[in-house]
């Protein structure tokens, strides 16, 4: 029977003893990891979320009553504990308390509890399904008890930081406009408005820029954002932000005071000293180098342009992709010139799988002969020139993509990434930063035959580039920036348009009409013609960083209450049906879904 506290009182979490307590009295409180019976001496490890400690209960020390209840312990009780620290005999090197133990005088049971689902331990290879049903129990595992620890303190130092640099904290609304640019909407309906949504915001973009409008001149918040996205491994339908805008700033100002968060974040969290200035690398040196905008630069196999070299090959492949405007370029994968025909034929399916048509590889076997996908066009002198500009020697693996350059870069980005997974040729706690510079402003959409912000439609176009937004607006550059680690996105931003001719003319090449813009963006139109102080600004994903500077392999680990893949929360079991009653006082009757199935066919 469960048992109350009164009159108890913890003096201290379990890891909070150590030998310099041994002989004091004290009281612990936890949860019971595991008790085993020894006959005359009853071995406890208690568990909080410091840890675990040792209770050991003897009958000429608690008594007959207290022995008799402690040998009702299971996994899981929650309990008091009163007794007396002592050194132990038998040390245990592997736990910070391992050479103390408590002598326990009294013990109450403060709840019981059945056996969970799966047992409460360290890297546990529970299905996820049953881990995030019960995530409770989940949360008590001491590797995700460690990563959210972490991410509060990753929080608190970022508060700190930009407080004393002078931002301040201002919260935002969640029940705001839609502006169906960028990612889907999370919508709510209006009960006073019937017919009448809000959004849930996918950032605090706008609102942020009104905050330097009004005076606020820095601000920073962690805040909240929801994207209605097709979930990806590493992605939450909502997921967090530490968002930061400032008045009176360009690229620069921006990127220094970032260094110094990073720097100062890394050191007091990892104890990492990050080298400043950190490197910075433009958008397209990073294409052109690593087939991606967030390249991952522990290491090299860097792409290379052969065009120039096969540009009299026979290869039809080599030679449509070319004709095309398109390119040719390859990979060296150095020491895999061995690698079995079906891991090949493997790296084949998987550039296939990354919008490619075929993969062409050249093997340099370790006795000077080559082979090769396509040896039959490749004249010795292609060859050797293709292996010089490849810089290959006996041994290695040139891969080669022929495409448009934005598929060539998609498949060998994504190939160099794999080659390093299997090769193993990264760590997790080498971190190498980077900044991305000098984005393209606009890119193209097949889906809707219109140029679409590659940032947001608030984003400055480099001043240089301006006279090309009339005649060839795909050239033009965005004082956007993102800042990379080990081949993530931790944050981007930019600096914000704050020129009303140049907004204008940015909507108009994004294809929105006066009337249009002044209902979508009136708000934000109308407030800079009051006075807009140039500004500009940068969020991080909060989850994305926690995850990294855990060496988590899933947001997941880093989330206290996630949602799975299809979106939902397999806990809460939400999304759900909601009463009749409820739709009624919003105005809203749900479609049969056989109706909205038809509906999407058409
Ligand atoms: N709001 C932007 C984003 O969510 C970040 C920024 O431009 O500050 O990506």
């Amino acid at each position: 029977m469960a048992e109350s506290m009164a009159g108890l009182h913890r003096t201290h979490r379990c890891t909070e003893l150590s030998e310099a307590n041994i002989g004091e009295n004290v009281t612990v409180m936890g949860w019971v990891q595991r008790s085993r019976n020894k006959g005359s001496i009853i071995f406890t490890d208690l568990r909080d979320r410091s840890g675990i400690l040792q209770i050991v209960f003897e009958e000429e020390n608690c008594g007959n009553e207290y022995y008799e209840k402690a040998g009702k312990l299971h996994a899981e009780y929650v309990i008091a504990v009163e007794g007396e620290v002592r050194a132990r005999s038998a040390v245990n090197d592997k736990i910070p308390t391992g050479h103390i133990e408590i002598v326990a005088k009294t013990l109450r049971i403060l709840a019981e509890a059945e056996t969970p689902p799966f047992p409460i331990e360290e890297n546990s290879k529970t299905r996820e399904d049953l881990r995030f049903k019960y995530r409770y129990l989940d949360l008590r595992r001491p590797d995700i008890q460690r990563n959210l620890m972490t991410r509060s303190k990753i929080a608190n130092v970022a508060r700190n930081f930009f407080a004393e640099e002078g931002f301040l904290e201002v919260e935002t609304p969640t029940l705001i406009k839609s502006t169906p640019e960028g990612a889907r909407d999370y919508l709510v309906p209006s009960r006073m408005h019937p017919g009448n949504f809000y959004a849930l915001p996918q950032s605090p973009q706008l609102l942020k820029q009104l905050l330097m409008v009004a005076g606020y001149d820095r601000y920073f918040q962690i805040a909240r954002c929801y994207r209605d996205e097709d979930l990806r491994a590493d992605r939450q339908p909502e997921f967090t932000q530490v968002d930061m805008e400032l008045s009176f700033v360009d690229v620069e100002d921006v990127i220094d005071v970032n260094e110094r968060f990073l720097k100062k974040l890394f050191k007091e969290v990892k104890g990492i000293d990050i080298p400043t200035p950190i490197q910075r690398m433009t958008w397209k040196e990073c294409m052109e180098r690593f087939g991606s905008d967030k390249p991952d630069i522990r290491f090299g196999m860097e792409l290379k342009n052969v065009s120039d070299v096969v540009k009299d090959s026979e290869f039809v492949v080599f030679k449509s992709a070319l004709e095309a405007g398109g390119s040719v370029r390859g990979i060296n994968v150095e020491g895999q010139g061995e690698m079995p025909r079906k891991k090949i034929d493997a790296l084949v399916e998987f550039a296939k799988g990354n919008g490619a048509k075929g993969l062409a590889w050249l093997a340099l076997k370790e006795d000077g002969t080559t082979k090769s996908s396509f040896a039959k066009f490749l004249t010795p002198e292609i060859e050797k020139a293709l292996i010089e500009a490849m810089g290959a020697k006996a041994g290695d693996l040139l891969l080669f993509a022929a495409d448009r350059n934005k598929i060539v870069f998609q498949v060998l980005g994504a190939l160099r990434l794999e080659m390093a997974r299997q090769l193993e040729l990264t760590r997790k706690d080498d971190y190498r930063f980077l900044w991305v510079t000098e984005f393209p402003l606009l890119e193209w959409s097949d889906e809707e035959e219109r140029f679409v912000a590659m940032h947001h439609p608030f984003t400055m176009p480099m001043e240089e580039d301006l006279d090309k937004i009339d005649t060839d607006p795909g050239a033009v550059r965005a004082k956007a920036y993102d800042i990379t680690l080990n081949g993530n996105e931790i944050g981007g931003g930019s600096v914000r348009i704050h020129q009303g001719h140049i907004q204008e003319k940015m909507l108009e090449v994004l294809g929105f009409t006066k009337e249009k813009a002044q209902e979508q963006f009136g708000f934000l139109l109308d407030a800079f013609k009051y006075g807009v102080p140039p500004h500009a600004g940068l969020a991080y994903g909060l989850d994305r960083l926690v995850m990294l500077m855990v060496e988590a392999d899933s947001i997941r680990d880093v989330i206290a209450f996630p949602k799975v893949k299809d979106a939902s929360c397999l806990m809460m079991e939400a999304p759900s049906e909601v009463d009749v009653k409820q739709l009624d006082e919003l105005g809203i009757a749900v479609k049969p879904q056989e109706e909205t199935a038809e509906k999407d066919a058409e």
